[in-house]
């Protein structure tokens, strides 16, 4: 079976959030069970500079706006996936992140960049494709492939698509002229493709061209079905329920390891814990707490937005301090949070401490070096974070949403709230304070997550069994 995965980032090549990790594994498990799975990224600088032997394969004269991009192929550094690469200079290659310049403010032609990508998407999936390698499926991840389905629907539907949504909330909304720029006909400007309140949604495009759908966790799945999750698309997602399945996120676990992690000073495991004693007090340094080794310490890390609950964390921030617990933090986002939190560190020096930023190295150090890790997010299609913490023995916290439900067993394997309030999420700091003095119950939940298998061969194989049940549909025979 052979599959193109269209995605606008891919771990560890260019990353924004989860849906780069879950690129940068997905298509390697998918080939460990012999698929075929192929990538196709925007060449960005950094996926250039990145790929292993890159060599042209293909021109497409005419993507939208007349632009001509040039198709290179290159394979994942330490894998053998094959990464197919749109070059397109004067989409990509410029500097800011991929969808926001340095200001933080989005780049003015997202809606032509993705586009092109769609279309290649889309041209490599069917009878124009000028290279010989074709695949049986194409699989859309967010908006920024989101139009792929639909020039897919408008060819003739040579191959069927999935669309996967990793995050409902980004939904690639532009002017109604967009579809004219993209070549789409007119009658795509419909309730019934990718019309969206006026507008054009290039993930509503998606969500109603692609043949199956899939999301993050099976929780995920049944919440976009309503308001609020839904976010203007409950209506569509409930009609095409059927062909909506929900897939927990697998880890990387060669890369989030506690056993052989190459960020943290000292390694462990479940039956060897003297690591994370260590790695504790490493942590404390590092970031100026005071490095004492009984003392609770929980961490966060996330893009610090309202989604992410950072703001009831800060709410319960002194109170943990008066319980003589500390907290670590871990993020970049919006300014005013941002300022919350170092406002808080300075508050309370010793006991609370952040750093403002992206440290990959860092993220690996505050899952390893902390008892607790919390995660009160407002809605969270699947989440990564409180699965590393369950891996590196770090018990999560979490708001009993999307995948957080799926994958933290309260009281088992870590805590749930069951609302993204202060009260709430107080009440599981205490209730975990009270099991950290507990040593034997302690233990008991930190193995109970360690030992969980968090691979992504399980997701893989869910995956492959949708895939397989397209191409059946398809063809009976
Ligand atoms: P989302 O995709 O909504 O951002 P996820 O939990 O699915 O949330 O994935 C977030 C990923 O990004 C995780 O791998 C997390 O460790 C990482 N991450 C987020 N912010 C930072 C940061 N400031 N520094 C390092 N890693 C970060």
């Amino acid at each position: 079976m052979k599959i193109l995965f269209a995605t606008s980032e891919a771990s560890p090549l260019i990353k924004t959030g989860g849906l780069a990790d879950v690129s940068g594994a997905l298509p390697v498990a998918l080939r460990d069970i012999h698929v075929d799975c192929r990538l196709l990224l925007p060449g960005y600088p950094s996926v250039l500079g990145t790929l292993h032997d890159i060599v042209e394969v293909a021109r497409f004269p005419s993507l939208p706006l007349g632009f001509e991009g040039r198709l290179l192929m290159g394979t994942l550094p330490r894998e053998s996936v094959p990464v197919y690469v749109l070059q397109l200079p004067a989409a990509f290659g410029r500097a800011g992140g991929p969808y926001q310049n340095s200001q933080g403010i989005d780049h003015e032609d997202n809606a032509w960049r993705f586009a092109c990508l769609s279309k290649v998407a889309a041209l490599l999936a069917s009878d124009q494709s000028p290279i010989e390698w074709r695949p049986d499926i194409l699989h859309c991840n967010d908006w920024q492939t989101g139009l792929a389905p639909a020039y897919l629907h408008f060819m003739g539907r040579p191959v069927p698509s999935v669309m996967t949504v990793h995050n409902l909330a980004f939904q690639g909304v532009f002017p109604p002229d967009t579809l004219a720029m993209a070549g789409l006909p007119p009658e795509c400007f419909a309730v019934e493709g990718a019309e969206y309140f006026g507008s054009v949604s290039f993930l509503k495009a998606g969500l109603y061209y692609a043949d199956r759908l899939t999301t993050v966790s099976p929780s995920y799945a049944q919440e976009i079905q309503r308001e609020p999750l839904g976010m203007g698309l409950q209506g569509l997602l409930h009609t095409r329920r059927a062909d909506l399945t929900g897939i927990v996120n697998g880890i990387n676990t060669g890369e989030w390891n506690p056993a052989s992690d190459l960020h943290t000073a000292r390694s462990y495991n479940a039956k060897a814990l003297t690591g994370k004693k260590l790695c504790k007090l490493e942590l404390q340094k590092e970031l100026g707490l005071n490095p004492e080794r009984n003392t609770p310490l929980f961490g966060f890390i996330a893009r610090m937005t309202h989604q992410k609950g950072l703001d009831l964390v800060l709410e319960c921030a002194a109170d943990l301090v008066a319980r003589g617990a500390q907290l670590a933090m871990l993020g970049t986002g919006d300014r005013a949070l941002e300022h919350a939190v170092r406002d808080m560190a300075m508050r309370h020096p010793g006991q609370v401490a952040c750093y403002v930023g992206y440290d990959e190295g860092l993220s690996h150090r505050i899952e390893a070096g902390c008892d607790f890790f919390l995660m009160p997010s407002r809605f969270e299609p699947c989440g990564l974070n409180q699965l590393y913490s369950l891996r590196y023995g770090t018990v999560p916290i979490v708001h009993a949403t999307g995948g957080l439900r799926d994958t933290v067993e309260d009281g088992v394997t870590g805590f749930q709230i069951d609302a993204p309030t202060r009260p709430a999420l107080w009440g599981a700091i205490e209730r975990a304070l009270a099991l950290y003095a507990d040593q034997a119950g302690w233990l008991q939940m930190i193995h109970a997550g360690m030992k969980l298998d968090l691979s992504w061969e399980q997701s893989a194989r869910q995956y492959e069994a949708v895939y397989r049940d397209l191409l059946k549909a398809r063809d009976p025979q």
